[in-house]
């Protein structure tokens, strides 16, 4: 049977010392990937860390030009919150197209981008609006976090205490989603940043990644038009069961068609 200390700390400093205490403690926010992980023996902690009780990873604060939003609110606030509805209402309907109910809300901002799945949506929006990871320990810029399958920047045992989202000027997201499990099978956010336009690209390759041949297409020309003929490389796409790299390729053109037209373009 499964055979672990279970914490519950009330700050990131304890969170952080009972990680330390331990060389197999782990993190649990809203336990939608760890629980099922651990029920199939992939993964034995010794120690669960559950963060569900530190009020400071909850918030949603507007800064200005950005928004932040604590690493424990669960993706159905993330959709329902008026400022992010209004600030950026591309990264609200993102949330709320995230898997089911029930999965909206228990699954969390903060586990959703630790865990970086390939098919989850938040790796297109980080990418796109150039977001900021904040952790215990510093910032890191979104397009130095994606490193590969389920792999970021993160250390071991480094915490995601926010997500600093910038406002863009305008933003849209469009999914290809499983039909069974919602998951991306592509999902694409194109995003005019005080940067220029920034194209978020998740479900297609091990990890999030930027579409940099489209963002110049995108750069000279914001319309639907400017992205015909152009293809992001299948070579470099994930090939399963759900659909082939030459498939994904195909989307992640429609989508960022879809996307673009959404915003007039
Ligand atoms: C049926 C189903 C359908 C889904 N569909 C979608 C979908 O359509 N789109 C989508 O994007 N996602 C989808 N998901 C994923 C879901 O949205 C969750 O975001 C994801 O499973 C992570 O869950 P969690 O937040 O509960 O984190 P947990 O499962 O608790 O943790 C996940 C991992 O992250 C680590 N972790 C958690 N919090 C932190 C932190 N603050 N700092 C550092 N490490 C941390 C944990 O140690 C663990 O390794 C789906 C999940 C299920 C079960």
């Amino acid at each position: 049977m499964y055979e672990f200390n279970y914490h519950r700390p009330g700050s990131v400093a304890d969170a952080r010392g009972l990680l330390d205490s331990s060389d197999d403690a782990m993190l649990l926010a809203g336990g939608m990937t760890l629980l099922p992980t651990m029920k199939l023996r992939l993964a034995h902690p010794s120690d669960l860390v559950d963060l569900g009780n530190i009020e400071a990873l909850r918030g949603i604060t507007d800064r200005g030009p950005a928004i932040e939003i604590g690493a424990m609110v669960r993706h159905a606030d993330v959709s329902r919150d008026e400022t992010v509805r209004s600030a950026i209402p591309a990264l609200a309907a993102l949330a709320g197209k995230i898997g089911d109910p029930q999965v909206r809300n228990r699954g969390t901002l903060g586990g959703s981008v630790a865990n970086s799945d390939p098919a989850s949506d938040y790796p297109a929006a980080v990418l796109a609006l150039d977001a900021v990871i904040k952790t215990d320990r510093r910032e890191i810029a979104a397009d130095d976090y994606y490193r590969g399958m389920f792999e970021t920047a993160l250390e071991p045992k480094e915490i995601v205490q926010a997500v600093r989202f910038p406002k863009p000027g305008r933003a849209a997201y469009a999914k290809f989603p499983n039909p069974a499990s919602r998951y991306a099978v592509v999902g694409v956010m194109v995003a005019e940043t005080e940067n220029g336009v920034r194209v978020g690209v998740t479900g297609a390759g091990p990890c999030g990644f930027r579409a940099s041949v489209f963002e110049e297409a995108l750069n000279h020309n914001f319309s639907a038009a400017a992205l015909e003929g152009l293809q992001i490389d299948p070579g470099d796409l994930l090939s399963d069961i759900h659909a082939s790299s030459e498939y994904r390729a195909h989307l992640v053109n429609v989508m960022a068609r879809r996307a673009v037209q959404s915003l007039g373009g």
